[in-house]
């Protein structure tokens, strides 16, 4: 395809340009015009488009940028991951050899040179400070050639296989009491999983899933009628609605997950209602619940607070609480580990998961205990809170038991921080406990803490003292250990 006014640079609408006659201007000058505006705008902006690459033993994700009105992405970034890259420019040539097969690319223009071979593609090569950039579109047709390998791209979801990596699904339902939805995939998958009203939401972005025969699988029954595959910005996403509230279950090593509706949970006192002491309360009918039964029983959650683009409290021009409650958390892993205590940590990474997905992991996981780590740059030692659960709030809807799902729980997380005060007093440090409005705690189901650690003394970059982190994780990791009988065991 040769450039045309339509998909090259003319295309632009900006007012500057109004001053050339776009069906005369030279192509040197729209390319400079190209370049310039490229240079303006910022190549990662607050878009959040991404595409997912997937090959053989490694999965990536790569921003996508807007350029001209398409959609970019960066060609060596695409490629490093998966072979032996290197890259030159000669002007305004790009050349870049993969495994000793070389490939040249020249700005402005939609034909490369690809193992010796012209090959046209849609849109134009860019290059931005050094970085060669492609059509996203363009992927399909380039990257079988440079790497010589079969690929498969759908650019409207943005996910690009490499090779014969897909995870295929199958889905029966099987007409028990109660019925069981049993999803078998061809390798292990670890998606998110949240609930929400009337249905079930899967979430996999590190697995290669490709969409089953048909987009809708509708089953035969009444409490669990259909499930929905789509894929979107590099994930797949598996939706299974439900007339009744359902959880999900892992078998076969992370190759099945069997969906089914959620047994009734423990009635719950609703809050602000009066009921008669020794009245048992009534049945909380529309509890999310998902299921135990991960790959690994996890005792302890461990969740690190904030990350990502919530930084949390910038405790000084370089710490962020995100940052201190990250390299807590693996303190505290490690510390509950070598208690022989399984613990999963909820972000291992600068990411930052809601509130609600917080949650609804910890209730998937079915730990027995749930810890949030927060940082303060005042005060002193650590502070203990545990959920302060909203007073007087009717009963009108399925939102109530999620945000009161920790009612239940609330006298063993008490018992909980109790213990741990306890031990951080033996220790000398200063410690507080106290109930707080502090999500996701009210959201979850099981002895739910947060701990809030302060500078031991008033300098507030000493929250990041090895030696102060490791005494904070190793007094609640012994507070847990000893409690183990108190807390029980797990379900
Ligand atoms: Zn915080």
């Amino acid at each position: 395809m040769q450039n045309s006014p339509t998909d090259g640079p003319a295309g632009l609408k900006f007012d500057c340009q109004r001053t050339y006659s776009p069906a005369r201007r030279k192509p040197r000058i729209r390319i400079l015009a190209l370049l310039l505006i490229t240079a303006i705008l910022p190549l990662h902006s607050a878009d959040e488009k991404h595409i997912m690459i997937y090959a053989p033993g490694v999965s990536f994700s790569l921003p996508v940028s807007d350029h001209d009105g398409r959609e970019y992405v960066g060609l060596l970034e695409c490629i490093e991951p998966l072979g032996n890259v290197t890259t030159r420019i000669d002007g305004a040539r790009w050349k870049v050899r993969f495994n000793n097969a070389d490939s040249e690319f020249t700005v402005g223009k939609n034909r490369a040179k690809l193992r010796g071979h012209d090959l046209d593609f849609p849109g134009i090569f860019l290059l931005d400070n050094g970085r060669g950039l492609v059509p996203l579109v363009s992927l399909g047709t380039l990257l079988p050639r440079i790497l010589d390998k079969p690929v498969s791209f759908n650019p409207l979801s943005r996910r690009l296989f490499v090779g014969n990596v897909a995870t295929h699904l199958t889905a029966q339902l099987s007409h028990t009491t109660p019925p069981r939805l049993v999803m078998n995939f061809t390798s292990p998958v670890n998606p998110t999983i949240a609930t929400e009203p009337g249905r079930l939401r899967m979430t996999f972005t590190r697995e290669p899933l490709v969409a089953p025969g048909s987009p809708t699988l509708t089953f035969d029954d009444k409490s669990i009628p259909s499930a929905t595959y789509t894929e979107n910005n590099g994930s797949a996403e598996l939706v299974v609605n439900g007339a009744v509230p359902l959880m999900a279950s892992f078998s076969n090593e992370g190759r099945t997950i069997t969906v089914a509706p959620a047994p009734q949970q423990p009635a719950a006192p609703v809050a602000g209602t009066p009921a008669a002491p020794g009245t048992p309360s009534p049945p909380v009918s529309k509890t999310p619940a998902v299921a135990p039964a991960a790959p690994r029983h996890y005792y302890a959650v461990v969740d690190p607070s904030h990350g990502g683009d919530d930084r949390g409290v910038a405790l000084s021009d370089t710490l962020a609480e995100k940052d201190v409650t990250l390299t807590l958390a693996r303190r505290l892993r490690q510390e509950l580990e070598a208690r022989g205590i399984p613990t999963l940590v909820l972000r291992d990474t600068d990411t930052n998961p809601s509130l609600d997905d917080r949650a609804a992991m910890t209730n998937t996981a079915h730990p027995t205990i749930y810890i949030a780590l927060h940082a303060a740059s005042d005060g002193k030692g650590a502070r203990l809170y545990t959920a302060l659960l909203p007073v007087g709030v009717e009963n009108n809807g399925p939102f109530l038991a999620w945000d009161t799902a920790q009612t239940s729980f609330l006298l063993v997380s008490r018992a909980a921080a109790q213990g741990i005060a306890g031990e951080f007093q033996r220790r000398q440090i200063s410690v507080r406990t106290l109930p707080a409005p502090l999500r996701p705690l009210n959201n979850v189901t099981s002895a739910a803490i947060a701990v809030e650690v302060a500078p031991p003394g008033g300098d507030v970059m000493d929250l990041n003292l090895p030696a102060y982190q490791q005494n904070i994780a190793s007094a609640v990791a012994t507070a847990v250990a000893a409690m183990r009988g108190q807390l029980g065991g797990g379900q």
